[in-house]
């Protein structure tokens, strides 16, 4: 028997709804509340595949509560799934970057086996149904035993170049959504179904994002004996070839030759990621016995020692092969950080090249921008300004609940939606 667990009441201490106003001003949160006040009487129910590590436990764990405040009754409830549906769902996850992998019939009798004890065991109780990426999609065959109920697909990662069978696989679920939700204009397909783009977000009075004392920073950087006084070039992502962490230590080494700077490769592991043993055990013997090169392996909940290593960090790259958006983009920017990541996935929304960071598009692109960012803190002191105030206005946690209560309205007043 499968258990599911509910994230609803579990959220002690956190920021409350006007702590924002000092970033966003008043106007802002007045408007969510008045939102939030029309969908009095509904129910949201948010299903995902895991409570920890990757970008959407990440915002479940800062919206909810937030939403609960403003009155608007939101629950989060994660399906569960055995080694073997997971690695399954991994294969679908790299299927749908464009990356190679081997998927057969019996895997997809692995997925549908899952969904079906997930469909016999969850409890399905909100008025708004918010399915977060392939994991939990075919919870959708429920929609039948309640018409009133509005189901929401929200499409997390980049689709913009899927494998065809997992694609059409997914496809016969995903129409059967009232609407689906993709992070980028690049990533949206042709569907039958109405397709809402929202950017995710950050929250600025989280753990992972909250100024800190020189102090905390400091002791983080002893902890993990890393010298203060070299330049750090930090990548914070979890172990996953798409994060090219190999990549990464490539550029390090090119940049090495000139500037003697150390690395810093920090990351965990998500419980819905079997690959990532892999990766690292690659990454460690890449990383040889280079004493510069700091492999530090997270454990869930590091979100201030994420943060410092952020803030510590003289040039933050990020190297993905692709990305869903890059939340971990978002968060060093905020932190005024001249970041160096790769062209792909939601970063170009995030990063205008030269001027709220440096796009790069290879191994020697990147070891390129990072030498110049090194050799010109001015330069990157700017850069990094105007990337903080872009998050300011575009990519704060407020803007993302504003999206969100839009769309709920929408699907109880906007006709297109309503008749699907
Ligand atoms: N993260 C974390 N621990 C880790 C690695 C990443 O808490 O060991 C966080 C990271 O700070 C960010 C999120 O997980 O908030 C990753 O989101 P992103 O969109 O960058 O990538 P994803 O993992 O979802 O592909």
């Amino acid at each position: 028997m499968l258990q599911t667990e509910n994230k609803s009441n579990v959220y002690p201490g956190f920021a409350k709804i006007r702590d924002y106003e000092k970033f966003v001003g008043a106007s802002v949160i007045n408007n969510l509340e008045l939102l939030a006040s029309r969908l009095k009487g509904k129910t949201i129910q948010n299903i995902n595949s895991t409570s920890v590590g990757g970008g959407v436990a990440e915002i479940l764990n800062r919206m909810v509560p937030l939403l609960r405040e403003i009155g608007v009754d939101t629950h989060w409830d994660v399906i569960k799934g055995g080694e073997q549906f997971f690695q399954v769902t991994k294969k679908f996850h790299n299927l749908l970057h464009g990356r190679q992998d081997l998927i057969n019939a019996h895997d997809f009798e692995v997925f549908m086996h899952t969904t079906e004890l997930n469909i016999e065991e969850m409890d399905i109780y909100g008025d708004i149904m918010f399915i977060h990426d392939p994991q939990p999609i075919g919870l959708i065959k429920k929609k039948y035993e309640d018409k009133n109920r509005k189901w929401l697909w929200r499409c997390h990662i980049d689709v913009s170049n899927p494998d065809q069978d997992v694609w059409c696989f997914l496809k016969k679920f995903i129409v059967k959504y009232n609407a689906s939700i993709f992070s980028s204009p690049q990533f949206s397909q042709k569907l039958s179904i109405p397709q809402f783009l929202i950017s995710p977000s950050i929250d600025p009075l989280s753990d992972k994002n909250r100024e800190l004392d020189i102090q905390v920073i400091d002791d983080i950087l002893n902890k993990y004996n890393i010298d203060k006084q070299k330049p750090m070039i930090t990548q914070i992502s979890r172990f996953d070839y798409l994060k090219d962490p190999v990549g990464v230590i490539d550029a390090y080494r090119l940049v090495k030759k000139y500037i003697d700077c150390q690395l810093i490769l920090a990351g965990g592991t998500a419980t819905d990621d079997p690959e990532s043993v892999k990766v690292l055990a690659q990454v460690q013997e890449k990383a040889g016995n280079d004493p510069d090169i700091h492999i530090l392996l997270l454990p869930a909940g590091s979100d201030i020692e994420i943060n410092a290593l952020q803030r510590a960090a003289n040039v933050v790259i990020q190297k993905s092969i692709k990305e869903g958006f890059g939340l971990t983009v978002t968060e060093a920017l905020w932190k005024a950080k001249p970041v160096v990541a790769s062209a792909v996935g939601g970063i170009p929304l995030q990063i205008k090249h030269k001027f709220s960071g440096m796009l790069c598009h290879s191994v020697e692109g990147a070891a390129f921008a990072i030498k110049q960012l090194l050799h010109s803190p001015e330069y990157a002191k700017q850069l990094g300004l105007n990337a903080r105030e872009n998050v300011r206005l575009n990519f704060l946690l407020t803007r993302h609940i504003k999206d969100y209560l839009l769309l709920f309205l929408a699907l109880y007043n906007s006709s297109d939606v309503v008749h699907l």
